[in-house]
């Protein structure tokens, strides 16, 4: 039996919805790694820690310790509802303004290693999906199936644009490409676990794949 399915790849393919659909279908437990990326960059915008564009970053460091994440399954929506501080964020993260600023704080040594450090540990659970960057290269390097998701940028900023629209956020079709060009190349280049492909992933190209088609091919490959 398959312990950790490893979800990674660019911004706004769905991963998340496949994780979940396929978490769902095998009874595992998803795990979205990204949401506690826009956690911690939440908890920044309510406490002030962005000048023009800069991080205070001596003083994210010293609040680590007052940042507290859970991720609470919510059988509603079949997803886990992210929680900052026993505050439910799940709409607070999902924002733009979360989106501008989530890419520079992933670049950020000390808060990549205290997420790490928090997925490996609910990575012990039998069974998971886990979705995010470094999933199969950092966090879960024996993860049995890796797979890495990929997309063009109009298909996933369109995606993304959709959402955005269903929950009642006003963007542009250009601002959110931008947005997702620009998280692209900072979470590619950045100096601490960069995003790419693990050696031994299985890629996924879904820019003209249904909900449906991603996953009976999610099925195959767990079946393998
Ligand atoms: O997956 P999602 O788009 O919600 O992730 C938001 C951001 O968090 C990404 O653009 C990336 O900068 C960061 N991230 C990361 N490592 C992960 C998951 C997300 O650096 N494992």
């Amino acid at each position: 039996k398959k312990i950790v399915i490893a979800i990674d790849g660019v911004s706004s393919t769905g991963k998340s919805t496949m994780a979940k659909d396929l978490a769902k279908e095998i009874g595992y437990t998803y795990i979205d790694t990204g949401a506690m990326y826009r956690a911690v960059t939440l908890y920044c915008i309510q406490h002030n820690l962005f000048k023009g564009d800069q991080i205070d970053e001596e003083k994210l460091q010293e609040s680590m310790n007052d940042i507290h994440i859970s991720l609470r399954f919510n059988p509603e929506t079949g997803r886990p509802d992210t929680y900052l501080n026993g505050v439910k964020v799940e709409k607070e993260i999902r924002g733009m303004e979360v989106a501008r600023w989530v890419s520079p704080v992933a670049t950020l040594g000390f808060v990549r290693r205290a997420l790490v450090a928090m997925q490996q540990e609910m990575g012990k659970e039998k069974g998971i999906i886990m979705d995010g960057r470094d999933i199969g290269t950092v966090v879960f390097p024996e993860a049995e199936l890796k797979i890495y998701v990929t997309a063009s940028p109009e298909v996933r900023a369109q995606r993304r644009l959709d959402e955005l629209k269903a929950k009642g956020e006003a963007a542009s079709f250009e601002e959110v490409l931008e947005n997702v060009k620009t998280r692209d190349r900072i979470d590619s280049t950045r100096k601490e676990s960069p995003l790419r492909q693990a050696d031994d992933a299985v890629v996924l190209d879904n820019s003209h794949m249904t909900i449906a088609e991603q996953k009976a091919w999610l099925l195959v490959q767990y079946n393998k």
